[in-house]
């Protein structure tokens, strides 16, 4: 999807996707283009017509690919774009940890049922980084609580901030529930706090349209980073369903019949419950399904369950 949007410089150019695929940006400066994040590694090559299109790169080449932070929505189509351009890739420093040496785990596969192809990167950033992107010089701010090794670009010409999942318009990525004190809550507020400081104009976030009602934004974070920290349960519950969706926007679909066998076989929901929710898998995935249905992200028919929302 093309995104014009008159805060923007020309040359900063979102390319806004779904909830599988992280957004991209492009940076277009001809003899040193740079793109930010690389989408899911199931739509790679679509990926590859994107960034290289009339939204993207219009056929120029690419010669670097920043990830906001490591995970497979974001990180899924590095290698992809390495091979097709022979770029260099960049990752934040905290996230090398993950990734070398590369494990099932390092795009949450053992745990969550992610993919994501393996990669080389060649060098790192970290908060207090600059990097040139599109004519601009780009400030890094570390972005943590979704993924505390996460970062978030700054430009301060045109206060544009692309955050990752650190702040989207309506909320922000998931972020690890914890009776009592909740580190992870803790940072992620710590980075919606980095955020007001900065002042952004416009924020591009890592899912989502561009938006410029930044305030607003950030009170809807807080609120339920708050929700979150009074009722881990809630936020339990809140982590099963969205990886499920995440799960069938890969899939496109899955028999009601097996979701049980599913949510039994991939550790992560099993964790969410014996931890927080309580629920059996037979009980989990009912209470799951009829709960999306009702929020109206998923479909169900003819004994089959459908993502309502584009991958
Ligand atoms: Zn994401």
């Amino acid at each position: 999807m093309d995104y014009m949007n008159p805060l923007l410089p020309p040359t900063v150019r979102p390319i806004v996707r779904g909830w599988l695929n992280s957004n991209i940006v492009v940076l277009r400066e001809l003899g040193d283009n740079v793109v930010i994040d690389s989408g899911y590694c199931t739509h790679r090559e679509h990926t590859l017509e994107l960034i290289a299109g009339p939204a993207g790169l219009e056929g120029e080449p690419l010669e670097r690919l920043i990830n906001t932070h490591c995970h497979s929505d974001h990180m899924g189509g590095n290698a992809a774009v390495a091979s097709a351009h022979g770029c260099r890739i960049t990752i934040p420093e905290g996230e090398v940890k993950h990734v070398r040496p590369w494990t099932p785990q390092s795009a949450w596969m053992a745990l969550y049922d992610q993919r994501a192809d393996p990669f080389h990167f060649d060098d790192t950033l970290r908060a207090g980084d600059a990097f040139e992107g599109g004519g601009f010089d780009w400030q890094v701010h570390a972005a943590p609580g979704h993924d505390m090794d996460a970062l978030m670009f700054f430009e301060p010409r045109h206060r544009i901030l692309i955050s990752g999942d650190a702040l989207w318009q309506n909320g922000m990525g998931f972020v690890w529930p914890d009776e009592g004190y909740n580190e992870h809550i803790a940072a992620a507020r710590d980075a919606l706090d980095a955020i007001e400081q900065l002042a952004p104009a416009v924020v591009i976030p890592g899912h989502g349209a561009p938006f410029s009602d930044v305030a607003g934004s950030l009170a809807t974070a807080r609120a339920k980073l708050d929700a979150f920290e009074r009722d881990p349960v809630k936020n339990a519950r809140h982590i099963v369903k969205v990886l499920f969706v995440f799960a069938l926007l890969e899939r496109q679909s899955m028999p009601v019949a097996e979701v049980a066998g599913y949510v039994d076989r991939v550790p992560g929901y099993r964790l969410m419950s014996d931890r927080f929710i309580g629920l059996a898998p037979a009980a989990l995935a009912e209470w799951m399904l009829q709960d999306l249905e009702r929020g109206g992200a998923v479909k169900i028919s003819g004994g089959v369950v459908r993502p309502a929302m584009p991958a």
